[in-house]
């Protein structure tokens, strides 16, 4: 068993936020990244996925894991585990300058309330580990 460190995966903004379609395409970048570890990093299956969702990712875990096994059938991970874990939203308030926890993108600061929050983490989905033989 090897764990492989993660990779980012980023989308415009925005862009197709909150369909299923939206889940299916992310699932392809995972499975075209994890198909190009598997070829310089010399494995042939993959039995372990770990997925971490931001929370302004607006990234749906149902959806994704309804994707995966039929975006994975017939790749290294197929029959691979999907297990998915949450990333907290965190911005920087360009008012204040306080490091603050958001909900949404478009939370305004909690402490001073000014609407220009800056996102540093929870806009993203990474490729957080692999379990591979
Ligand atoms: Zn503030």
């Amino acid at each position: 068993m090897t764990n492989l460190p993660g990779a980012d995966l980023h989308w415009p903004e925005g862009g197709m936020a909150g369909t299923a379609m939206h889940e299916l395409s992310l699932l392809e970048n995972v499975r075209e990244i994890l198909e190009n570890h598997a070829l310089s990093q010399n494995f042939t299956k993959i039995t372990q996925v770990t997925l971490e969702i931001g929370k302004l990712s607006s990234v749906e875990p149902d959806a994704l894991r309804f994707g995966f096994d039929v975006v994975m059938k017939g790749s290294l991970a197929e029959h691979a585990e999907l297990i998915i874990s949450d990333l907290a939203g965190l911005g920087i308030c360009q008012q204040c300058g306080l490091q603050v926890e958001l909900e949404t993108l478009y939370d305004p600061c909690p402490h001073c309330g000014s609407p220009l929050v800056k996102i540093i983490q929870g806009a993203e989905m990474k490729i957080k580990d692999l379990i591979v033989i």
